[in-house]
């Protein structure tokens, strides 16, 4: 195919997904021309939402639904996508784990009601709740969030900074710890132990890692719950689109970079797999993975040896990715733990084959097997609380479970195994919620598989996008050298969720990558918060 210049602008962006948008978003706002190049038919990435091909009018988001505080983001006002059409709910009862004995665990948005439940369990972990929720409070207004919405600081100087105060100690004290370690060392009941392990744990942290002991105590602490976006999570995808646009940047669709650009040692531009050539001005920014960044879209001769290792061996999926359950229901699950516990037909998402803390040790040794391990799943009946996702009197529902990537050792193992996987999942919800019996009229799976033929980019299935452990967090990531936002050639950049501080849908890579682009483009970023450095040093 012979290379055809397409047009000229001051900036690339590559891949649609809510970081790029956000910031190709501020980045419009402050003047420069930008194009964003996505090789899907839709931009937001896993903000998803499909409409069962089989079934008219009902929706499924098959990527990612719980939006964790999404509406406190700081890019979601200053990009005033409730404006541009994002609406959020945020159930009161925001997580039930229901035990086979009846029995539920309750998680509020408020926290009088959540202590009151852990105390029904354990009086001495509902103070133990209380506690660390206190102790941390300060910790994540004054430090954790901070660092979260600025680039990160080199260790040792976040180290440093940290000695100096109360607070700081205390977060360099426990996250010493592992997830693991944390919770056996300070709460002592096996449901209350297994929950708190779920909450941070299994959806995203590594139990056994040391270094992140500090998630739960910063997850107790955190006025951040579970959100929904008003008519699925495409609807912030649109939202973000309507910013874009209104900025004056431009998305092109079904356009695959094949090559990054570049002229005298600087990034000049990108070429997609038609031959279509768009010129960049100032710079280039890549909203992928390292491997897809650095190894298949620059010429070799580009990138330097040492660079070329490191993003080789980015590591993805400590812990293992999703397997996802869809389900078109003619009702709601109707759980029978209701009967004593009026209020479940209240709560957001539900947890079911959790039972006790041993389970884990026992998930993770299956998940390193490459093995099943007995479900553990969570998931929710969006249409409950906003029914433009279904028929009128018709619901949609899903659950997800963490599973293995390498099936008994390979990925292709899945296609034997996903429909009757998806039949176990199945039977397990309708144990406890007995009406599934006759309410499910179709159902459908995703596997880990599926996840990464969707999107290149979570590589295994990766939906953080990179795992969390050392060597790949804050100033770290995707790896040393590489942690702010800025490549090895002039004019490239950063902006995904293998950057700090990671995966999720947070937007915080792109609103982090926006200060250091900015900044590096001398263009005023008047909406940028104080840098870490200077947040740390004010405690
Ligand atoms: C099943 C599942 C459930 C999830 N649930 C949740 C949840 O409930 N809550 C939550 O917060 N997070 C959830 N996540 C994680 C979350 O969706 C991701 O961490 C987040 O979407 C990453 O955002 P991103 O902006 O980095 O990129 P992405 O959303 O991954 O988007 C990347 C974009 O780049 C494009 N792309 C890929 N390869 C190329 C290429 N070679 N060239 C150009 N473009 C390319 C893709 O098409 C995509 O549009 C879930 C993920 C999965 C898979």
């Amino acid at each position: 195919m012979v290379s055809q210049s397409s047009g000229l602008y001051d900036g690339i962006i590559l891949g649609a997904g809510h970081n790029s948008l956000v910031l190709q978003a501020y980045l419009g706002k402050a003047g420069p021309k930008i194009l964003c190049l996505e090789p899907r038919d839709v931009a937001g990435g896993a903000l998803t939402t499909i409409e069962d091909p089989r079934h008219p009018g009902f929706l499924h988001n098959t990527h990612s639904f719980f939006h964790r505080g999404l509406n406190q983001m700081p890019w979601y006002r200053d990009l005033e996508l409730e404006r541009h059409g994002a609406v959020y709910l945020e159930p009161e009862f925001n997580v039930a784990l229901i035990l086979k004995s009846g029995e539920v665990l309750e998680w509020w948005k408020s926290f009088e009601k959540t202590a009151e439940s852990f105390a029904c369990f354990s009086l001495r972990d509902a103070k133990a709740l209380r506690q660390w929720r206190e102790r941390f409070l300060p910790i994540v207004e004054r430090i954790l969030i901070p660092e979260s919405q600025s680039p990160p600081i080199p260790l040792d100087r976040r180290r440093a900074l940290l000695e100096k105060c109360a607070e700081g100690r205390l977060l360099l004290e426990v996250s010493a710890l592992s997830s693991l370690e944390f919770v056996q060392k300070e709460f002592e009941h096996p449901v209350v132990q297994a929950a708190l392990l779920f909450f941070n744990g299994l959806r995203e942290v590594d139990l056994r890692c040391k270094g992140l002991g500090h998630h739960i105590p910063s997850l107790l602490a955190s006025d951040r719950k579970a959100q929904m976006c008003r008519g699925g999570s495409a609807g912030l995808a649109r939202a973000l689109v309507a910013a874009v646009q209104e900025s004056g940047g431009e998305i092109e669709l079904q356009a695959k970079p094949r090559r990054i650009l570049v002229e005298n040692g600087r990034v000049s531009g990108v070429e997609i797999d038609s031959g279509d050539v768009f010129r960049a001005r100032r710079f280039v920014a890549s909203g992928l993975n390292p491997q897809q960044t650095f190894l298949n879209l620059l010429d070799e001769t580009w990138v330097p040896r040492e660079w070329r290792e490191k993003a080789q061996n980015f590591r993805y999926n400590l812990i293992a990715p999703l397997f996802t359950l869809n389900l078109n229901l003619s009702e709601p699950p109707d759980y029978r733990a209701a009967a004593n516990h009026p209020r479940l037909k209240d709560a957001f998402m539900v947890i079911l084959g959790l039972e006790r803390f041993e389970q884990f040790p026992e998930i993770v040794r299956c998940h390193g097997a490459g093995t099943i391990p007995p479900t553990v799943m969570w998931g929710s009946c969006p249409t409950q609380f906003d029914p433009s996702q279904a028929p009128p009197r018709k619901h949609t529902a899903f659950m997800w479970e963490k599973l293995p990537y390498h099936l008994h050792g390979s990925p292709a193992h899945w296609s034997d195994e996903k429909e009757p996987h998806g039949q176990t999942m199945l039977e397990l919800w309708t144990e406890y919620a007995p009406n599934m019996r006759e309410s499910v009229l179709d159902w459908f799976v995703r596997t880990p598989l599926d996840t990464e033929r969707t999107f290149p980019n979570m590589r295994e299935g990766d939906l953080l996008v990179g795992a969390f452990m050392h060597g790949q967090i804050g100033y770290h990531r995707p790896f040393p050298g590489a942690g702010h936002y800025r490549g090895h050639l002039p004019g490239l950049y950063l902006c995904g969720s293998s950057c700090h501080p990671g995966g999720n849908i947070a937007g915080l890579a792109g609103y982090n990558s926006a200060q250091v682009v900015l900044a590096d483009l001398h263009l005023p970023a008047p909406w940028a918060p104080p840098p870490a450095e200077a947040s740390l040093q004010r405690i």
